[in-house]
């Protein structure tokens, strides 16, 4: 999925962002390339695929391959790796905790696909996220729109449950938030020890979390479990 420019907030995007710097897990980037347009990236992405398949020796002037250059840069500036502009951060209403509801909301196996930083290859998985409600509620549909965002950069999975944690506990202003990750990564599969079973867990469980321990292990069996 690509994002939608109508259900963006550029203002909490760079809020956010600034917020992830001041934690130490953001994205590391080359602030003056994320000015440059889309159009302008999808071109110098284009000329340096042409050279990429080239160079592996594909002829690209087979009509199957003709277009894959400049489909591969708009792949990856409009759809892999849109998540790294902060402009295009999901809008994120909150609602007033009227009703003082205070027990967790649990959003459980949101699908993750995002593509590691190291090799470039797939990442495929779940993420389960919990927080309990201080002064604000977020609407549920939310939650995944955060989880695909973050999911769309070159990532590595300790990085991408981090940045959703604070994300998350900034929006919410509370730290009884909480997030496992668990994915395949398609390099561990394909490449180097070539295994296909290992799923990688990953998880970020702020301090009302670690603090009790019954929470926790409340969390974590609903976030391990099978729903089927
Ligand atoms: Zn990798």
């Amino acid at each position: 999925m690509s994002y939608d420019k109508t259900k963006t907030d550029p203002k909490l995007g760079k809020e956010v962002r600034k917020y992830l710097i001041s934690q130490g897990v953001e994205t590391p980037v080359i602030p003056s390339m994320l000015e440059v347009e889309p159009k302008v990236k999808i071109d110098i992405i284009q000329d340096a695929m042409t050279t990429v398949y080239k160079t592996i020796g594909m002829d690209l002037s087979n009509d199957s391959l003709a277009e894959t250059p400049n489909r591969i840069a708009k792949m990856l500036v409009l759809e892999s790796f849109y998540g790294l502009q902060e402009d295009h951060f999901p809008k994120c209403t909150t609602v007033k905790n009227e009703m003082e509801y205070d027990e967790m909301v649990v959003e459980k196996e949101i699908t993750l696909i995002s593509q590691c930083e190291h090799h470039q290859s797939g990442v495929i998985g779940t993420a389960t996220v919990a927080y309990i409600p201080k002064n604000k509620i977020l609407g549920l549909s939310k939650i995944p729109r955060i989880v695909e965002y973050f999911s769309r950069r070159p990532q590595i999975q300790e990085r991408l449950t981090a940045q959703i944690y604070h994300a998350l506990s900034y929006i919410l202003e509370t730290d009884a938030v909480a997030v496992v990750v668990e994915a395949k990564h398609m390099c561990v599969c394909s490449r180097g020890v070539e295994d296909t079973n290992p799923y990688t867990i990953t998880s970020k469980l702020g301090p009302p979390f670690k603090a009790d321990a019954a929470l926790r292990a409340e969390f974590m069996s609903l976030a391990l479990s099978r729903k089927s």
